[in-house]
């Protein structure tokens, strides 16, 4: 067997095109567009790169974006404040803090600073409860691109076993909600997990989101197995691979995402999916 590939770039692009045809209508209708601040706090390598993807992103859709660069000696305090006015200000409709964050200012303090109803990330405590009692309204991104990529496949995802390898609160959890939500039977595995290729080998959906090159082995993989690569390493020649070992697991799964092209851009097709969601809550409730 050789998997079939769920390509992310292209599921992407599909979506940046649904959401560009929205934008218009709204637009058409007299409306302003929907609109996103980025905050990058500090000169993080590899954020610089996500909020550049996450611009262009915005701008091909024809979202309002701005991105606020503030050094990294920034204090809490002052990002506090900054929040405290994107959140009043009524053009905007999504406040995105690209993380990590310099270790003196506290990420969970900063994420619940941010008006639920602008959450685009899907961290704040309020969006997170609304998914673990199944009535989710703004989504964490990545997990929430992730079903998107699942249901492309067709597959019924009723009654699957499902293993998600990490337990992040951006990625694992909320994949864990997900998962569950489409009645797949979930299990969730970390660094403490034991007999975790046991664990594996019964599943029909694997999400990988580790942080380890390559973690995922094909003989811990049951054949035709979904295979989910949520994995983002820089290798030191420079390249990028997954938490999968893509080129054995691709053998024996039915499906598998590339790194890069597979969940990468899923997220932020995501984010703008659900910034064009909060500006529209937001144009209903002024009504
Ligand atoms: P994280 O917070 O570092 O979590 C990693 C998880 O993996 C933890 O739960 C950890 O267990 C578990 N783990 C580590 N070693 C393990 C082992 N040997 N066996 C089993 N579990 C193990 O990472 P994250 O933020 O969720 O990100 C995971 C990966 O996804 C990274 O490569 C990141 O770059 C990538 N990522 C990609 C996207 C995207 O858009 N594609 C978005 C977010 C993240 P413990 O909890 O026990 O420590």
């Amino acid at each position: 067997m050789s998997a079939q590939i769920l390509d992310g770039k292209a599921i992407a692009a599909d979506l940046r095109e649904h959401i560009k045809r929205r934008v218009d209508e709204l637009r058409a209708a007299g409306q302003r567009p929907p609109g996103l601040i980025v905050v990058l706090v500090g000169d993080d390598a590899a954020s610089q790169v996500y909020v550049r993807n996450k611009q262009k992103a915005c701008e091909h859709v024809g979202f309002h974006s701005e991105l606020l660069r503030l050094p990294a000696a920034t204090s809490q305090d002052e990002l506090l404040a900054l929040i405290d006015d994107l959140n009043l200000r009524e053009d905007v409709d999504g406040i995105l803090v690209q993380l990590p964050l310099p270790r003196h200012i506290d990420e969970d303090a900063v994420t619940e600073r941010i008006l639920p109803t602008k959450d685009v990330d899907g961290f704040h405590p309020y969006n997170i409860g609304r998914l673990v009692l199944r009535r989710p309204i703004l989504r964490p991104c990545t997990p929430k691109g992730v079903m998107t990529m699942l249901t492309q496949t067709g597959i019924d995802l009723v009654g699957k076993d499902a293993v998600i390898i990490g337990q992040s609160n951006i990625v694992g959890r909320p994949m864990f909600l997900e998962l569950l939500m489409a009645r797949c039977t979930v299990t969730v595995c970390h660094s403490k997990t034991r007999d975790l290729a046991d664990k594996l080998r019964g599943a029909d959906i694997i999400v990988a989101a580790v942080g380890v090159p390559r973690f995922v082995k094909a003989e811990w993989v049951k054949p035709g197995a979904i295979v989910i690569d949520v994995g983002i390493n820089r290798l030191d020649d420079g390249s990028l691979c997954g938490d999968v070992d893509t080129a054995a697991v691709t053998a024996v799964a039915s499906w598998i995402t590339p790194v890069p092209g597979g969940v990468g851009p899923m997220t932020v097709a995501t984010l703008l999916e659900n910034t064009l969601l909060a500006a529209e809550l937001h144009a209903a409730s002024d009504d």
